[in-house]
């Protein structure tokens, strides 16, 4: 049996063109491989973490379409608990169209859909979750008011909150409060803060005089950072042959969860989340590059 991670977030399926070049504005131009894919920051974590072994619930809602569908069977594989997902017959999932271009360089468009649609009761109605997970886990994909009430359910409960502040906006305190651990990357972090061209370390001290108990701000190939009323630790990355950074973000968060879920100390758990972040760098895509169990025991292996 696994620890309880409990999701609040997107669920999207994603189209990925892939080109040449970005289109001008106006102009139609020819691309090369098309794929479909899952993703949304919620499902992305949600599976990181249960192929990481916890047990995991999602919260969440998709469109009554073929979408959604695919959703639904895409997680279910994976064994996520899906029994407060909403289905609503009046919004589509989401969708994310996507455009890369040779060099990386890419334009997405979301069309938010039922993603938009997650309200404060929604997740009161699932609060039994909530208050059963070991911790809780929201992004920015879904309307505030929902992440909210999920973070304020989970205060009341003690159930530790870990927020990745991702699209990045600003945060009342109100909400920074209730937080225990928010991850951002380093773009994210001087956005949260609102310190613009600010090193990460001073950028995670203010979100904590913001509120949050405690900050990690992700660094790509330099590990991350973590600082908390103890102070800062630093984890470096791992080497890996990184091939497609997709999904780094999204794999650590989920791993990171899991390792506090498990009560690892914050050492290991950062040591655990840079692990199975590098590994998803050497895959591509999202979902199909998050890696498993033994993969990442045997990444951190001394
Ligand atoms: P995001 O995808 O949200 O921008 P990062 O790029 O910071 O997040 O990646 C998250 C984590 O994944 C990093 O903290 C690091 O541990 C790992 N990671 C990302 N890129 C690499 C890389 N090139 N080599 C090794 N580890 C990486």
């Amino acid at each position: 049996m696994g620890s309880g991670v409990c999701v609040v977030g997107s669920l999207n399926v994603d189209y990925v063109v892939r080109a040449d070049a970005l289109p001008g504005r106006g102009e139609t131009i020819l691309g090369e491989s098309f794929r479909t894919c899952l993703g949304g920051k919620g499902a992305n974590q949600a599976v990181a973490a249960a192929r990481l072994g916890a047990q995991v619930t999602l919260l969440g809602a998709v469109g009554d379409d073929a979408h959604g569908a695919a959703l639904r069977e895409g997680l279910a594989a994976d064994r996520i608990d899906l029994r407060h997902l909403r289905i609503r017959k009046d919004a589509p999932t989401a969708v994310a169209f996507i455009t890369v271009a040779r060099g990386g360089e890419n334009m997405i468009v979301v069309s938010p859909g039922a993603n938009g649609t997650l309200r404060p009761a929604d997740v009161e109605s699932a609060e039994e979750s909530i208050r059963n997970a070991r911790i809780l886990v929201a992004q920015l994909e879904v309307p505030l008011d929902a992440v909210a009430r999920a973070a304020e359910i989970a205060a009341e409960a003690g159930v530790p909150f870990l927020l990745n502040a991702a699209p990045a906006r600003r945060l009342d305190s109100e909400l920074l409060e209730w937080v225990r651990f928010l991850v951002v990357n380093e773009e994210e972090a001087r956005a949260v803060s609102g310190r613009g061209g600010e090193r990460p370390g001073r950028c995670a001290e203010e979100i904590l005089d913001l509120g949050a108990s405690a900050a990690v701000v992700t660094l790509g190939a330099e590990g991350a950072i973590f600082l908390d009323a103890h102070g800062l630790r630093r984890q470096d990355a791992f080497r890996v042959d990184a091939l497609d950074a997709v999904g780094a973000g999204d794999a650590f968060v989920g791993a990171f969860a899991v390792a506090l879920a498990e009560g690892m100390k914050v050492d290991r758990a950062l040591r655990f989340a840079c692990a199975a972040g590098a590994l998803a760098t050497t895959k591509e895509g999202a979902i199909p590059s998050l890696p498993r169990r033994p993969e990442v025991d045997r990444l951190c292996r001394p």
